[in-house]
């Protein structure tokens, strides 16, 4: 059982920003030698994180989702090479209860929050409250 919202280190296998920084490069390097018009560079465009499938992630506007971790500094664009470092998190209460809230669901496909829709945190608790059959241990992950 998933006992976490998935960030970073889950979504690309890495432990350390220093870690990720390096698979971008060489991932960024690998789409520039096949002729691909991307290059890695820093946008102070703000990014805001939402949960989707139990991952954090947040929209680049090239189209690409982009996985995010709440203690690290920035955010990595493996499709255009995007680096963002103005990352719009909730506030450390209020993205423990939105996790915990995700959580205490059965499995990953019912572990969303989209505040771009208008989701808040009392609709997830009331959306746990009315469906019981989401709720509850032992699922998949
Ligand atoms: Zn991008």
């Amino acid at each position: 059982m998933i006992h976490a919202i998935l960030g970073i280190p889950e979504q690309h296998g890495v432990a350390t920003p220093a870690a990720l920084e390096a698979l971008h490069v060489r991932k960024i390097e690998e789409r520039q030698a096949i002729g691909m018009r991307v290059t890695v560079s820093t946008s102070r465009t703000e990014i805001r994180p939402y949960v989707d499938l139990g991952r954090w992630v947040a929209d680049c506007p090239c189209g690409a989702g982009i996985a995010v971790e709440p203690t690290w500094p920035e955010a990595r664009c493996f499709g255009c090479g995007t680096v963002y470092t103005q990352i719009a998190w909730p506030d450390a209460t209020t993205r423990r209860d939105i996790e915990q809230t995700l959580l205490a669901r059965r499995t990953a496909r019912h572990r969303n929050w989209h505040w771009q829709e208008g989701e808040t945190l009392a609709d997830l608790t009331a959306e746990n409250a009315a469906r019981p059959d989401l709720v509850g241990p032992g699922g998949p992950a």
